[in-house]
Parts: structure tokens; sequence; C-alpha cells
């Protein structure tokens, strides 16, 4: 993979290294590692993130996620913003609040939307042991299958994971994905800034970090809508964004 000047500077300044000195992780809160660093947004794929390539394909596609719902008040907002655009996003549940919301994560789904796992009850999932970490994923899946949701995305809680964390979950048929862009909305900055730090670093094939259960990055969305609109940007589901890497990525590059 080519590094660019941007990607050193992520690779400084975002990563630590494990308390072990052997588990090397994405720091909790990374800002902006636009463009692509695949090892930072898909950890363990095959495929190489290529703007370029996706620009070179005509795949305008963003991943819109939001995590740490559901929340009814939020997310029914989030929904019907979502389809007056034609737009669709991945929420990363919480499984301990998705018990009660279940009509509400099929509504998403029904939209077209997809479910992720964002763990049973928001714990740094590194500080669990193997079988603390399978049962915080494996709880959130057995509720969500039992709605007919089928998960495909781990999304680790801080963006704290290990080999371990990874290994746990794709035993559980899921696959690891941060983020490209983390307007850091869970700090609650005005509406204005989160549109303008997720509008600066948009591209092609971009996963966006928000979070449902923050009003302001509600109140951004319609901003970051006609933003990608203006830009002929069009919104996918994490699948399908994965589809559409694998289309255009070419795994040795
Ligand atoms: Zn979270």
């Amino acid at each position: 993979m080519k590094i660019n000047r941007r990607d050193f500077s992520i690779l400084a300044g975002g990563w630590v290294v494990g308390l072990s000195g052997l588990v090397v992780r994405p720091a909790p809160v990374l800002a902006n590692p636009t463009p692509f660093y695949t090892a930072h947004v898909y950890p363990g794929s095959p495929i190489t993130l290529s703007e370029k390539a996706l620009r070179a394909h005509g795949e305008m596609v963003i991943a819109l996620t939001f995590d740490d719902g559901p929340d009814p008040t939020n997310d029914t907002e989030i929904l019907r913003l979502l389809a007056q655009y034609h737009a669709v996003a991945t929420f990363f549940v919480i499984g301990n609040k998705a018990v009660n919301h279940l009509d509400l994560l099929k509504t998403m789904v029904s939209a077209g939307c997809e479910i992720g796992n964002h763990s049973w009850s928001h714990p740094m999932l590194t500080r669990l042991n193997a079988d603390a970490q399978a049962a915080e994923m494996r709880q959130t899946n057995e509720v969500l299958a039992g709605a007919g949701i089928k998960v495909n995305w781990l999304r680790p809680p801080y963006g704290d994971y290990d080999r371990q964390t990874r290994a746990i979950a794709t035993a559980e048929s899921m696959e690891t994905i941060l983020w490209s862009i983390d307007p850091s909305d869970w700090k609650s900055p005005p509406a204005e800034t989160i549109a303008k730090r997720i509008t600066r670093d948009l591209a092609p094939g971009a996963v966006v970090l928000m979070h449902s259960i923050r009003a302001h990055s509600v109140e951004a969305l319609p901003r970051i809508l006609d933003f990608a609109a203006e830009n002929h940007y069009r919104f996918v589901t994490l699948s399908e964004w994965k589809q559409i890497m694998l289309r255009v990525s070419s795994p040795t590059s």
C-alpha cells in the first residue's frame, strides 16, 4: 500500500501501543484520518481502501454510521431525513438498549438501513477477558437475531479492540469496522461544526462516525445530506460499501 504524507501523520499521531507493548491498536479518538488508511478503517481486511479507485469507477459512495442507539426520538428523525434524501445508513446499536426498541430496528431495516453490533453494555472490550468479550457480542446478536436482524459488523466501543477482539468478532460472524471521519460529535459541538468537519473531509468511500444520541448530530444531518447531494455522492450501508470496495480495490496494490 502506498502511504502518503497524511497517512504518516496518522501513523505517528493516531496509533498507540497497548500496555502489553505487543498490541497495536488505534487510539479511541482519531481525528479525520482521510484519505483512507485501511488498517484503521477496516482492520484485518485484505482489500485496500482507495479513494482514487472509487473516483475512477464513479463510485461516489459514503457510509454514514450512527452509534450508541437506538434512540427512539433521534433515530426516528434520522430515518425521516434519510428517507427525504433517499439515503441509508448503518446503526451500531448497544444491545441492552436495542432489546427495548426492536420495532424501531425493524423499521430501520425496512427502510434499507443496516444494523451493526456495538456490544451489549459499551465497555472497553480489551479490558475484558475473551469470554466476557464474546458475551458482549453474542448477547446483542442473539437479541437482534430474535427480531430477524442479521448482523455483519462489530464496531467496538471507543474504537478499542485488539487481535483477540477481532478473532472473537470473526467467530461471531462479524467483521470489525471503525471509521474514516470522526467529527467528535460526542463532545456535543454545535451542529454547524459537526457538518463542517464532515463535509470538509468527505471523500468517496468515507465511513462517517456519528452518534444517534446526540441531538446536534441530527441537526447537522440535513447540511451533510445537502452537501453530499450537491457533490453527487450516494449513501450506502456498510455491507454495500464492502461490496463496492471489493469490486474496485486491488488486493495487492
Ligand atoms: Zn459508542
